[in-house]
């Protein structure tokens, strides 16, 4: 069934309003398989069925109240055009900072043009610059001993993820090293933490096709709850990880992503 007959069949099963529910799949047949849900006017559906394709996401009209909160959300981050300060200066101004990136395997995604990374004199953080294509929107900065506090830094927006690599698949890592780290496979994307924040959704619907989300053991439930956030708009998958990716290098990454 095509994507306009799946949203019609959809649209007779549940009443209108919010809807979070579960049901038997009309289109598999399959026994409690089919997850329906309305979210202000989203209608997004998913069959858990490893044979069936029932899934589709619907963006119904805004209210006016979303309306204004879109346009509103939009004209603050124009406010804001993040200006690089002057204390971000080549990596290898320190061998701390080169010490640290290959450490983590970051060196290569330099070299090949793949991340912008700096080193900030006055915070002294290795610091990932975050790009729209060639717009900087922020920087994300990792301390570069015990010292510094917090041991991540956030500079300008947080709205936008650091991203690596050009590739269709994403995976979704803790941080920016692990998101540089498998791009020698996929597309890193860095969380900052362990959910999803909203902002990101729409930038990973534009741009991937897949997303696999690789987290420690210790955040399995968040990597399932980050999956069912994306799976109405991709194919997602989970990856449980043993150890950071960062530290990983690029058979051990190759072997483990094939
Ligand atoms: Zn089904």
């Amino acid at each position: 069934m095509n994507f306009s007959q799946q949203l019609s069949l959809i649209k007779t099963l549940v009443p209108s309003g919010e809807v979070d529910t579960r049901m038997d799949c009309p289109f598999c047949s399959g026994t409690n398989t089919l997850t329906i849900k309305r979210e202000n006017a989203d209608l997004l559906w998913y069959c858990f069925h490893a044979s069936c394709s029932a899934k589709g996401n619907h963006e119904g009209e805004m209210t006016m109240e979303q309306v204004y909160e879109t346009v509103v959300t939009k004209e603050k981050e124009k406010e804001k055009d993040f200006v690089m300060p002057k204390s971000f200066v080549s990596i290898f101004s320190t061998d701390k900072c080169t010490d640290y990136l290959k450490k983590n395997h970051c060196m290569e995604s330099y070299i090949k043009g793949k991340a912008e990374i700096k080193y900030d004199v006055k915070q002294h953080r290795a610091v990932f610059i975050i790009k729209e294509k060639e717009k900087v929107k922020g920087a994300i900065g990792r301390g570069l001993n015990s010292e510094v506090y917090p041991k991540w830094f956030m500079y300008g927006s947080k709205s936008y993820p650091f991203i690596c690599g050009n590739t269709d698949t994403a995976v979704l890592v803790e941080d920016c090293a692990s998101a540089c780290a498998v791009s020698e496979v996929h597309t890193g994307v860095a969380l900052m933490g362990t959910s999803l924040p909203d902002s990101y959704i729409p930038v990973l619907k534009k741009k991937f096709k897949k997303v696999i989300v690789a987290l420690d053991r210790d955040a399995t439930t968040k990597a399932f709850d980050i999956s069912n956030q994306l799976r109405y708009y991709m194919d997602t998958e989970i990856k449980i990880l043993q150890d950071d990716l960062k530290y990983f290098d690029k058979p051990q990454i190759e072997s483990l992503f094939q």
